[in-house]
């Protein structure tokens, strides 16, 4: 296994004009692990620069898996990894024992977050918010490459402008490359990326892409994150909504044209959220792999 410098997200990002990555859940309790294996053989077969491994919200079981998967996906294909990592239910003791575990398989990135607050979970009381996890691996195990959350329509709970404040104070304390949350209307993230730049945050920014799988899907999309959807995205729902596979379809569309509008824009890296699904993966990849490698070439 290649590990350290070479796999560095920061590294990555420096070495290339525009990043692709992926994101991948562990499986949930009681579904087969087996599957994800699967997922991961095709996913990987299409070369994203680096697979992200996101973080349940609960114990140490869950964290497991994203340190599993995550050593996983480089020792087994070669493939940069970043386990995500919240810390609202995490004492620092715990932290530190999973950086420790992190850099003893060879992951050396991490995407610090402060977690979505579960009202039957309470608090451990250690970490407020992200930027305080961010300054506690910094200065815990400053081998590791930090990336963090950023929000081109603002945080459910913040604002725009409160968590671009938020962000910058993230790149203060050591975050060095960003990847967003979801969104529909690529100008929230133009917008985001000028402040940013205005703000002197000198940190990669990668655009987070959801393609549209299914109507659940986006409610709870509307929930979790509070994304707006613009027009053009609302017609093509309520077009396609009654019919599974056109709506899959219409979804796979509207990312490529994100995606390409983004790729047009001077955007430095797509992250893409397969949920877990290599064959939408596979088509987007198709889509706009070409574009990537011509400006990469
Ligand atoms: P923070 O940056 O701490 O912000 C949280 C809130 O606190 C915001 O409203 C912000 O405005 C406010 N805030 C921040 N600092 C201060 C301050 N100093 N004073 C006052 N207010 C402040 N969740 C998971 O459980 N597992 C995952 O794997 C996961 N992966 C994610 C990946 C991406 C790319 C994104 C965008 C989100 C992900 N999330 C994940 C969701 C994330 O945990 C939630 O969005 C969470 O509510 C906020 O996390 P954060 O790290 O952005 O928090």
């Amino acid at each position: 296994i290649v590990c350290g410098e070479t796999m560095k997200i920061n590294e990555i990002a420096r070495n290339k004009k525009v990043t692709f990555s992926y994101e991948i859940f562990p499986p949930k309790p009681n579904s087969p692990v087996l599957s994800v294996y699967e997922s991961l053989d095709k996913l990987s077969a299409q070369r994203p620069d680096f697979i992200s491994v996101t973080y349940g919200a609960g114990g140490s079981l869950v964290s497991n898996k994203t340190l599993v998967l995550s050593s996983y996906i480089q020792d087994r294909y070669n493939i940069p990894s970043m386990a995500h990592l919240t810390c609202i239910n995490s004492s620092k003791q715990y932290i530190l024992a999973v950086l420790e575990q992190l850099k003893a398989n060879g992951v050396y990135n991490v995407l610090a977050l402060r977690g979505d607050k579960t009202p039957d979970i309470t608090p451990a009381g250690d970490f407020n918010y992200a930027s305080e996890l961010i300054e506690f691996i910094k200065n815990n195990s400053p081998e590791i490459c930090i990336s963090a959350a950023c929000y081109p329509e603002g945080h459910i709970d913040g604002g725009f402008e409160k968590d671009i404040q938020v962000m910058k104070d993230k790149y203060s304390c050591g975050a060095e490359h960003f990847i967003s949350q979801l969104f529909f209307d690529n100008s929230h993230f133009y917008r985001l990326m000028d402040r940013a730049a205005q703000l002197n945050i000198n940190a990669n920014i990668e655009a987070g892409i959801m393609p549209v799988l299914n109507k659940n899907q986006i409610e709870r999309m509307v929930s979790m994150c509070g994304c707006s959807f613009p027009e053009k995205f609302r017609k093509m729902v309520e077009r396609y909504q009654d019919d599974k596979s056109a709506l899959l379809q219409a979804g796979i569309n509207f990312a490529t044209e994100q995606i390409t509008d983004l790729l047009s824009n001077d955007v430095k890296g797509i992250h893409l959220y397969t949920m877990n699904r290599p064959e939408v993966s596979e088509k987007i990849n198709e889509n706009v792999r070409y574009l990537v490698d011509y400006l990469n070439a």
